[in-house]
């Protein structure tokens, strides 16, 4: 009875969890009856075992040494043997797959007692000395932390003397050489003899893969890609099979399809005489798979059919790791393979066509983030030159402009900028604005840079190493770039280049402003596609948030079935800031209702442009929200002029009423002051004037044959008597009106309060619309304009947050208050009508959120549009 082992042949695929990724595909093509070397898997549960004692589980050890006589019985060898001995290999595997992180040791149970007996044994000297001096290497290193690169000296030093290039045309005399050189290198660091004991090899390998798990750059990768820390690795130990033995021998890796465009066709690449990573650490030149059915036509034939069967099995593109040895062919791993965005949606396309998935299972192969990647411009990579240097890819885009090192200059700058900084801080943020992209030089997807980056939509790559960042140039491998020299910075791949690359327009976007059609295309058929079935799919609605017809034009483009949120406050800016400065001044009824009475055409011409754009579509108004002296000037500013004016005995004019309107109105807390509702109840004739806008528009799209939907929506409300009053006045005012649709009137619940008295709220409302961001803010009592620079990469680095509650909903807080408000508002009004209009409506995990809380739509920015979709369509299937 096992508790912690199990031979390959016992698990399968399904077992993620206990056998890792590795381990439980292994099984899986163990019990297809594909040739896989006999082995069997240690279970993540022994991991975390090991991990929390710092010892071996009791019973561990005798559950190895019996299931290591099964491989022992299959192989007909035994591990440690003087004459022909086992040799193992090693390796770690979690459930996700963490490429690179952890440890795998080859050549297990080689030493000097056996290692001649092998070279007679298999008649191949090289062979034999070449997988001593690799284990030597791979073990010094991950079981005793010897530094990699005193190997990899010896290993030069011994090509100089040989007078060769490659290690395959190191002789066998040479290679015993570089074991005993290794062997020192062994000795100095450690102050002990090479183990020659192979089951304590074996052992200490083990030990040292569990170990591996917390590696610090294991630790690191998990944070930045939302693994949990406490999984565990399963190890893996199976028989060697070797690439090593002449030039009928080989390793390689392959795809069931290209992983980079989608297309089909086997795609791979083959290393003769070669053992492990040699394929990809690119140390000399690989073949591809077509080479390989020249040279071995029979290995090639069961490789190509073996991948169909993997592609049939998993129903998916695969990646394999194979060996072949002596000409027979052994699998060494296979798993469901990465792939690019673009090739998501190929792929999913394609493997409907083939009738291998149906379009609800297309939908779960592609996600929201992926056509997120699609929709920002690129670099066209056929112009790129060679990346400078790689860093981590933190906020999608192709930015291209001129270096600038600090914050002031990005500001102060005219042309296009790429502000550089070996990381930011909250005094950059004027900077991060005015920049195109920004590049740092230290910290991942949690710095401070990456979150307000994502956060503003601006292309980042940060923590790009290979940059020594000065005070007025960079210098990268060598190269000096100085202030001033342009450079292009791909936050999609986080290569940045020196010079101006050429940017390609998305094609996706493109096909969605019918620029392009997706005849013949295949991405963008298969995007079509799949966005046709989201839509079917689809229970909630998909609206935008849009201020002018432009926005709800392009909206509509993009798929978008309503505008969710217009925002009226965009309507008072520019030329019309004088008008409402006069609103404000007014000193009596007669001034105001003047001022007002300017502001009704302007608004109603907006409305109809409005309207019009979204013919035969709901359009959701919200009454002017913020605080009104955010349409005066700065206290700062006008007090200087005043000050300034007075000094010279000039009169100030109308500055000093500004002024003194500035002073009265002045909030030490904006965000929580007089706004929303409350600055309609004390304004008279505010919301007046802007309902009276809104049924005018309505009136003259009727009039004109059109088919307006308007909808009035009342912010900020806390307490129903709020929204009573308001309401009341708005169907006064909409019943002297005549030629109108019917109006609906609502609330967005944006104050905790808001939501907890939903249901007395929802009587005097015909729909909710939720305003997560204030919701956010007052939930957790932080403003996002202060905070998100200040603290939260912090907060993200501690685990405090999963993700910015301002990106992706917090659902335990926030989505707790949504949830009841639905719940009591739908109990005390049947058929309300609920909907988002934060930007939390764009992102797929709030989206998914919100589908399972029964809201009806999302609201979001035009862009976001076709990815809401996407999520909404998956959420539902
Ligand atoms: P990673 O997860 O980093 O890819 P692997 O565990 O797959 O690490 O192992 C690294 C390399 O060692 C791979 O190229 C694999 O093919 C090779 N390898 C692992 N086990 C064996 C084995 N039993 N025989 C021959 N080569 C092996
Ligand atoms: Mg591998
Ligand atoms: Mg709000």
């Amino acid at each position: 009875m096992s508790r912690y082992v199990y031979d390959f042949i016992k698990g399968n695929k399904g077992l993620k969890d206990l056998l890792g990724g590795k381990g439980a595909n292994l099984a899986e093509m163990t019990r297809m009856g594909l040739p896989v070397p006999p082995g069997f898997t240690i279970s993540t549960d022994a991991c975390r075992e090991y991990l929390r004692t710092g010892s071996m589980p009791a019973g561990l050890l005798d559950e190895v040494a019996q299931h290591l006589r099964m491989v022992e019985e299959k192989t007909g060898r035994l591990l440690g043997d003087a004459h022909d001995p086992l040799l193992l290999s090693v390796r770690s595997g979690g459930k996700f797959s963490m490429p690179g992180m952890m440890e795998t040791i080859l050549d297990i149970g080689l030493r000097d007692a056996n290692v001649v007996a092998l070279a007679r044994h298999s008649g191949d000297e090289r062979f034999a000395w070449d997988s001593y001096r690799r284990l030597i290497q791979m073990f010094g290193k991950t079981v005793f932390d010897v530094p990699g690169d005193e190997f990899e000296t010896e290993l030069a030093a011994a090509r100089e003397a040989a007078g060769v290039r490659s290690d395959a045309d190191l002789t066998a005399a040479q290679l015993q050489d570089v074991v005993g050189a290794y062997k020192k290198v062994f000795h100095a660091h450690t102050g002990r003899e090479f183990p020659q004991a192979a089951h304590e090899q074996l052992i200490l390998a083990i030990a040292s893969v569990f170990e591996s798990w917390n590696a610090e750059r294991a630790v690191l990768y998990r944070r930045q890609e939302r693994i949990p820390q406490d999984l565990g690795t399963a190890v893996n130990v199976m028989a060697m099979v070797f690439g090593n033995r002449g030039e009928d021998s080989g390793t390689g890796v392959a795809f069931t399809r290209d992983p980079a465009t989608g297309r089909r066709g086997v795609y791979g690449d083959y290393l003769r005489n070669a053992q492990g990573e040699d394929v990809v650490a690119g140390i000399r030149n690989t073949m591809s798979l077509d080479d390989l059915a020249t040279i071995d036509p029979k290995a090639h034939r069961q490789l190509l059919s073996i991948m169909e069967r993997l592609e049939q099995r998993y129903r998916d593109l695969c990646d394999i790791e194979f060996t072949i040895e002596n000409g027979k062919l052994w699998m060494l791993q296979t798993r469901v393979g990465k792939r690019t965005p673009a090739a998501a949606f190929v792929i999913a396309g394609q493997l409907v066509d083939e009738g291998t998935i149906t379009l609800d299972e297309a939908l779960q192969r592609v996600t929201g983030e992926q056509l997120v990647h699609l929709m920002f411009p690129s670099f066209d990579t056929t112009a790129a030159p060679e990346p400078l240097a790689t860093g981590v890819p933190a906020s999608p885009g192709a930015a291209v402009g001129a270096v600038v090192f600090d914050s002031a200059a990005a500001a102060a700058a005219t042309g296009p900028v790429i502000l550089v900084r070996r990381e930011t801080n909250p005094d950059d943020l004027p900077g991060m604005i005015a920049a195109q992209g920004i590049l740092t030089s230290r910290g991942g997807k949690t710095s401070h840079a990456a979150v307000v980056a994502r956060g503003m939509g601006r292309t980042c790559v940060c923590g790009a190493e290979d940059l020594e960042i000065g005070a007025d140039f960079l210098t990268v491998r060598g190269q000096v770039i100085h202030a001033g020299d342009v450079i292009s910075v791909d936050g999609t791949t986080g290569h940045i280049f020196a010079g101006s690359v050429p940017v390609r327009p998305s094609p996706v976007v493109r096909y969605f402003e019918g620029e392009l059609s997706p005849m013949g295309d295949p991405l963008l058929s298969a995007v079509q596609r799949l966005l046709a079935h989201a839509d079917h799919a689809a229970r909630l609605g998909v609206h935008a948030n849009a201020d002018t017809g432009l926005d709800a034009e392009r909206a509509r483009r993009f798929g978008a079935t309503g505008v969710g949120l217009c925002r009226t406050e965009h309507m008072f800016l520019g030329d019309r800031r004088v008008l409402v400065e006069r609103l404000i001044l007014a000193d009596d009824d007669a001034e105001r209702d003047a001022a007002l009475a300017a502001l009704l055409p302007l608004q109603r011409a907006d409305f109809v442009e409005l309207f019009t754009a979204m013919d035969g579509l709901p359009v959701t108004i919200r009454l002017i929200d913020p605080p009104l002296h955010e349409f005066l000037p700065p206290l700062e500013e006008l007090t200087a002029r005043v000050a300034r004016a007075e000094a010279l005995g000039e009169d100030p004019g109308r500055d000093s009423a500004v002024l003194t309107a500035v002073r009265r109105m002045h909030e030490a807390n904006p965000m929580l002051g007089l706004r929303g509702v409350r600055l309609g109840l004390v304004v008279p004739g505010l919301f007046a004037m802007q309902v009276r806008a809104i049924a005018e528009a309505a009136a003259v799209r009727v009039a004109a044959g059109g088919d307006p939907h308007p909808e009035i929506m009342i912010p900020l409300v806390g307490a129903v008597q709020e929204l009573e009053t308001v309401r009341a006045e708005a169907e006064s005012v909409l019943a002297t009106v005549t030629g109108t649709p019917p109006i609906r009137i609502g609330t967005m619940i944006e104050v905790p309060r808001a939501a907890l008295t939903a249901g007395e709220i929802a009587e005097h409302a015909d729909f909710f619309s939720f305003g997560t961001n204030d919701l956010t803010q007052m939930t957790w009592g932080f403003s996002r304009d202060d905070v998100e620079g200040a603290f939260f990469g912090k907060y993200l680095e501690l685990g405090i947050f999963a993700a910015s509650p301002f990106e992706t909903l917090d659902t335990g807080g926030v989505g707790e208050l949504v949830r009841t408000a639905v719940e009591r508002g739908r109990a005390a009004h049947p058929g309300l009508i609920t909907g988002v209009c934060g930007e939390h409506g764009g992102d797929p995990a709030s989206i998914h959120f919100f589908h399972h809380a029964g809201l009806d739509y999302v609201s979001c920015s035009p862009f976001r549009v076709p990815i809401a979709r996407l999520e909404a369509g998956r959420a539902a299937t």
